[in-house]
């Protein structure tokens, strides 16, 4: 219903845990460290590493499995 604002997506830094506002255009790195392997903090995909807050409407649209 609602679509996200595609302005800012919230990163975290897999290095210092850092959480990094991206926008679209910026480059994916840790803006403490440099480190350029970041998680995403917020999906609407289940394509996350564990740290997602994965909300319970990606279970009941789903298959009840998550795919990688
Ligand atoms: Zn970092």
């Amino acid at each position: 219903m609602d679509p996200p604002p595609p302005e800012a997506v919230y990163y975290i830094c897999g290095d210092c845990g850092m959480e990094v506002q991206l926008k679209s255009n910026d480059v994916i790195q840790c803006r403490e460290c440099g480190y350029r392997i970041l998680y995403k903090k917020r999906t609407r995909r289940i394509i996350d590493f564990g740290l997602t807050n994965v909300d319970s409407l990606d279970y009941s649209n789903g298959r009840g499995s998550r795919i990688f």
